[in-house]
């Protein structure tokens, strides 16, 4: 018998990689917010926020295919590739960012912004959520807790109690974890650098904070002399709907913006945004280069998405989308003891008593042809974050399916 998909992938890749659901699926073509498995069967795909405005945009395949074929070399040479986009990108943003280095994945972003961090204070002191997932560099992998670095984590990475949707937030209190962790960071010589979030918590399981509700906590990162890290990885790009970005709807202005998975529909292409203070700070400290980031090909993909987005109007669609099936998911909550429904625009969770019967429901899905996943502290909450050419029809069709699943499940 010939070998199976599976046993030649852990052959070659290694064992313990992981594989979405007990049942995998063998994607082989996507289009819009569909993929096809490769016996042809249509999947309604509800989780994957890097094809942001559709699998397979033929805009955005336009554009690469245009500037693949034109020129594609590094930044050590002038093009205006870049320099368009940057420009675009940072008048997206409030008017403390005013520039921005371009790499290529999103751990490199918060890898930068660490040292961004770091040189404008002269401290390495840096202060993380106990549930983030910032990325895989050796220097962002310190901030995770779930998998925790070889040794133990280094004293410079200071962890706070993630905000917890179903106990509740009192900002008050997560502030005085904040003054507590600097105290820590100071008391060991490392001082302050600044804390990272991702301000609309994604992968902490999209708790609802209300906008504000971070401000005594950055206020007691900036009074310690540390800067403000946006992790908008997750959140960016219009996913919340009115807010472009994670911390438009947090209320907050931070000092560094980080940003990647959606950001070229695909194409390996991310950023970290800055004001001139911090750049200047960074490029005296560190001859930085990035031999593959912000090359013209990635800044073409990143320029269409920013077009597609705008044109098709995108994130006024993903508000109206994402209030219907949360209205859906909330009509639906008491009869199939989902426990809480929360989120923004195409950012949805939806709480279940348990990771074990998240689970269940996550494999019922993919059986009946919708891909999502699950999150949180918990990992109890059910994960719809689809790409944004998600429409009320596929909500509908999605609400349908998770009631039958949910009332076996
Ligand atoms: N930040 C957040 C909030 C993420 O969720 C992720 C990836 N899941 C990253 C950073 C890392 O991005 P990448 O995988 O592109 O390195």
């Amino acid at each position: 018998m010939s070998e199976t998909l599976e046993a030649r992938r852990r052959r070659l890749l290694g064992p313990n990689v992981r594989l979405f659901y007990d049942h995998p699926v063998h994607v082989v073509r996507g289009q819009g917010c569909r993929v096809w498995d490769a016996e042809g069967r249509e999947y309604i795909d509800c989780y994957n926020n890097v094809p942001h405005v559709g699998h397979a945009h033929p805009r955005v395949v336009e554009a690469i295919a245009r500037q693949a074929a034109t020129l594609n070399t590094h930044t050590r040479y002038l093009h205006e590739g870049i320099l368009d986009y940057v420009e675009r990108l940072v008048g997206l943003m409030g008017p403390q960012i005013t520039c921005a280095i371009m790499v290529c994945t999103g751990s490199e972003a918060n890898d930068v912004a660490l040292r961004m961090a770091q040189a404008v204070t002269g401290k390495v002191g840096i202060i993380a959520t106990d549930h983030t997932y910032h990325g895989n560099t050796s220097a962002v992998s310190q901030l995770s807790t779930t998998m925790p670095p070889i040794g133990g984590t280094l004293s410079h990475v200071a962890h706070v109690p993630a905000p917890d949707a179903i106990a509740g937030f009192d900002p008050q209190a997560f502030a005085r974890e904040v003054e507590a962790a600097c105290a820590r960071l100071e008391a060991l010589g490392h001082g302050v650098s600044g804390i990272i979030l991702d301000p609309f918590f994604v992968n902490e399981g999209f708790p609802d904070l209300p906008p504000g509700a971070l401000d005594p906590a950055l206020a007691v990162v900036r009074a310690h002399g540390g800067v403000v890290i946006a992790d908008e990885v997750q959140p960016g790009f219009g996913r919340l709907g009115r807010w472009f970005w994670g911390h438009e709807r947090a209320g907050i202005a931070p000092d560094i913006v980080t940003m990647g998975k959606p950001m070229g529909n695909g194409h390996p292409v991310a950023a970290v945004a800055t004001g001139e203070a911090i750049m200047a700070a960074f490029r005296g400290a560190f001859r930085y280069f990035n031999t593959f980031g912000g090359n013209p090909v990635s800044c073409a993909a990143a320029m269409a998405v920013l077009d597609v987005l705008h044109d098709e109007d995108l994130p006024a669609r993903a508000a109206v989308t994402g209030e219907h099936l949360r209205a859906g998911l909330s009509e639906m909550a008491a009869r199939r003891g989902i426990l809480d429904v929360r989120g923004q625009g195409l950012a949805t969770g939806a709480e279940l008593e348990s990771r074990a019967r998240a689970d269940r429901v996550v494999n019922a899905m993919r059986e009946r042809g919708v891909l999502m996943g699950a999150n949180g502290i918990r990992y109890s909450v059910l994960k719809i974050r689809p790409p944004l050419a998600f429409g009320v029809a596929e909500a509908d069709r999605v609400l349908e399916i998770l009631d039958e699943v949910l009332a076996d499940a």
